[in-house]
């Protein structure tokens, strides 16, 4: 049989290392296909193993030249343009029997239009959601968690798992189709509010007083722990690694969380979820991805949207 051949779109700031790990389940023959908007990473890619990659000029030549193909690109339209693009987007070549993973974090609804626009035209290719959770460093570790937009005994389940686990360590099938951008959404969803609540509680304690590691501390051992109380805490010196202790630099974007948090209301809003906190936490992203002082920022950021005091170390040692 001859090798696989791989195909990957996206090679932005996860694409490019999850696409960098599945090299190395290239077969021997099998190449490596992709494309990028961006001809500047398309030839830093191509650097990475000359005989493996082959640069592609669009969507539909990836689709054409691959068996499997991974897209990585940061929104709805753009999954848009990338499979529905006239003339060049995957739905204008021949993709019978192909299958497309989309790692994308969009909208279920664009997702199911693609979803559904492929098995009309082509019954026998195949498209699954795919997100993921961990960030570049997680893509360059391969340690991503993969929230799959299947059964657990789908037809590719085997296949998709053994390619998956080149870019992660935990591959999750959340119950069928675009159940992994359910399941994607709801959790960021649930890691931003917990990360606006414990700014604001860290908040409460410091301006009465209290050394906020010491919070940290307790929380941990008490009924507020939590991932992002214990390693990602928003108030700068908690956690000497975490992006808040770096001027909120790295980390995950406050407008990826915007964008994530904003779909997971609509989501809501679709199913008929009713949420008591969806519309002042979208606010509070919204507002902290226009100031200046958060832009671009890990989101952990709200703590200084809030008005955190971030000097709190001195003002503790001027008190004692
Ligand atoms: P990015 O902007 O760094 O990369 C996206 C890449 O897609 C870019 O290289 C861009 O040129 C390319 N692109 C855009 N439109 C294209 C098109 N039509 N055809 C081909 N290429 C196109 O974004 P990212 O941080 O890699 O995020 C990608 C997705 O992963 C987003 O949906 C994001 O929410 C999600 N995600 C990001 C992180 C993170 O920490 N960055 C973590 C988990 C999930």
């Amino acid at each position: 049989m001859p090798a696989k051949m791989f195909g990957f779109i996206g090679l932005g700031v996860m694409g490019y290392p999850m696409a960098v790990n599945l090299l190395k389940k290239l077969e021997d023959g099998g190449k490596l296909h992709v494309y990028d908007v961006s001809n500047h990473d398309l030839a830093k890619f191509k650097q990475e193993a000359l005989d493996l990659v082959m640069v592609c000029s669009g969507a539909r030549e990836v689709s054409e030249r691959s068996d499997i193909i991974f897209t990585m690109v940061p929104e709805g339209s753009h999954v848009r343009s990338v499979y529905f693009g006239e003339g060049n987007g995957v739905l204008s070549a021949a993709i019978d029997g192909k299958v497309f993973v989309d790692c994308s974090t969009i909208d279920t609804k664009t997702s199911i239009e693609v979803h559904d626009a492929i098995r009309n035209k082509y019954p026998t290719a195949s498209f699954y959601d795919a997100p993921v959770s961990g960030g570049s460093l997680g893509a360059a570790a391969g340690t991503l968690t993969f929230m799959l937009g299947c059964k657990e005994d789908d037809v590719n389940i085997l296949v998709l798992k053994d390619l998956l686990d080149s870019m992660g360590s935990s591959i999750f099938p959340c119950g069928g189709f675009s159940l992994g951008l359910t399941a994607k959404l709801c959790n960021n969803y649930c890691s931003g509010l917990i990360a606006i609540a414990t700014s604001e509680a860290m908040n409460i304690g410091i301006k009465s007083g209290m050394d906020p590691s010491l919070l940290s501390k307790i929380f941990t051992a008490s009924t507020a722990q939590s991932t992002i109380n214990d390693k990602w805490n928003p108030v700068p010196g908690v956690c000497p690694s975490a992006p808040a202790s770096k001027d909120y630099r790295g980390g995950f974007k406050v407008q990826l969380m915007k964008k994530d948090f904003g779909l997971a209301v609509q989501t809501a809003k679709r199913v008929g979820a009713r949420l008591c906190l969806g519309e002042s936490g979208l606010a509070v992203y919204e507002q902290a991805s226009e100031d200046e002082a958060c832009r671009d920022r890990d989101s952990r950021v709200v703590f200084r949207y809030m008005g955190g005091d971030e000097d709190w170390k001195e003002k503790l040692v001027h008190q004692s």
